[in-house]
């Protein structure tokens, strides 16, 4: 790595907080269950986290960044942590990192673990957006997911955001759920309107192969296809209905309420990420920290600072320096996942070339068959291509990457 801040800057910073209370049955992210030992949990989470922070502090330069746009502390369950490791993290992010005043700093919760005295924690040290985890309107599907919270919870939660003084509410919603039916969905979709948030998250359920208890069992009465892509179509025509502009494959907001942070995704611009698991892209590299929070944790505790220009990260499970075909690919696919598409200019002005000039008999093809469309110098995807885009999205990657794409 190199101290370089015009090469190594980011836009934006993730923070991975790997612990929940317990693990939901179809869960495939990186986090740990403490169960009786949270005190112990959280203080080696925490003085591993000021490790890491100084690491990067000291290989990138990261006073020297620009001010970050976007802070996003995810899980995991941010909102599992003690009101006082709360204050403590967000204390220690401040220390190390050069956030913009006017910065979107979002922090996930579940219903289950936010109560009055953690939201007046995270208004006081500057989270001015929330995004809850409320899945489904209806207690039976919320049980067969293993999630530990019922939906009175998640009304209760909300309501509690907003009297402690949250503005920028976001829900996150599942569809395609084992058992699921398209009027629970309808339900589901109409509460969580009823809660007037500002944003909303819909996503399909992913079963990841293997990795959830779910999946071990065997995924029993899962809609079909054709039901899954009836239930993202309602969702569709539900939130356009109230208001909400879809402005990627799985969100909606209200005007001027577009989650920033996961904008610099699909803008393909750079993130720092920090914590077990986390994923980041600085410097042309993309790179992820092993997700194993006992191994993350080790590696910080036995980290001897090494001199200025030798230092490595002690826990990276991933790291690829990204090549030039492979980028503009890239920034193609993540792109076209949001309405407005991909701009031939914005894209010219990054790469020297633009996607007619890559891709020209690919996205013809595409145009061809109806599942791209063209509107002056801006591609993107059409309605009906959302819910198929990965299927779509694979013929830009180079040929040797494509059993990659195969798999997004
Ligand atoms: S709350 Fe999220 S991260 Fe935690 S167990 Fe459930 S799905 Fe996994």
């Amino acid at each position: 790595m190199a101290q370089d801040p015009a090469r190594w800057a980011a836009r934006g910073a993730y923070v991975h907080v790997p612990f929940c209370v317990r693990r939901c049955l179809y869960c495939g992210f990186a986090t740990f269950v403490p169960a009786g030992r949270q005190a112990w949990a959280e203080d080696a989470y925490l003085a591993a986290l000021q490790r890491e922070l100084a690491f990067y502090g000291r290989c990138l330069n990261l006073a020297a960044w620009p001010p970050l746009q976007s802070l996003y502390l995810g899980g995991g369950t941010p909102s599992f942590l003690t009101p006082e490791a709360l204050g403590r993290l967000l204390g220690l992010l401040r220390r190390f990192l050069p956030l913009d005043p006017e910065a979107e700093i979002t922090c996930e919760a579940n219903p289950e673990s936010l109560d009055a005295e953690k939201l007046a924690v995270l208004r006081d040290n500057g989270v001015n957006r929330l995004s809850l985890g409320l899945q489904a309107a209806q207690d039976r599907l919320l049980r067969l997911l293993g999630r530990p919270h019922g939906w009175a919870q998640g009304v209760a939660a909300v309501k509690a955001a907003r009297a402690t003084g949250f503005r920028n509410i976001s829900v996150d919603l599942m569809y395609g759920l084992p058992e699921q039916t398209m009027a629970e969905w309808r339900e589901t979709l109409r509460r969580a309107l009823a809660l007037e948030p500002d944003h909303i998250s819909a996503y399909e359920l992913q079963i990841e192969e293997e990795q959830s208890a779910l999946a071990r069992r065997g995924a029993w009465g899962l809609p079909g296809e054709e039901e899954t892509a009836e239930m993202y179509g309602l969702a569709q025509d539900e939130l356009a209905g109230a208001g909400f502009g879809q402005y990627e494959i799985s969100n909606w907001a209200l005007p001027g309420r577009a989650c920033r942070h996961n904008l610099l995704y699909w803008r393909d611009e750079p993130y720092a990420a920090f914590g077990p698991g986390a994923s980041g892209y600085l410097g042309g590299v993309r790179f992820r920290h092993t997700s194993s929070f006992r191994a993350w944790l080790q590696a910080w505790e036995q980290w001897i600072p090494q001199p200025a220009g030798q230092e490595v990260h002690p826990a990276l499970e991933e790291w690829e320096e990204i090549p030039a075909p492979l980028e503009r690919a890239e920034a193609m696919i993540v792109g076209l996942r949001l309405r407005a598409g991909v701009s031939s200019e914005a894209f010219r002005t990054r790469f020297g070339t633009d996607p007619q000039q890559l891709w020209g008999p690919a996205l013809a093809e595409l145009q061809k068959e109806g599942w791209m469309e063209n509107h002056g110098s801006r591609w993107s995807l059409p309605r009906r291509a959302l819910l198929v885009s990965n299927q779509i999205l694979w013929r830009f990657l180079p040929t040797q990457s494509r059993v990659r794409g195969d798999h997004g």
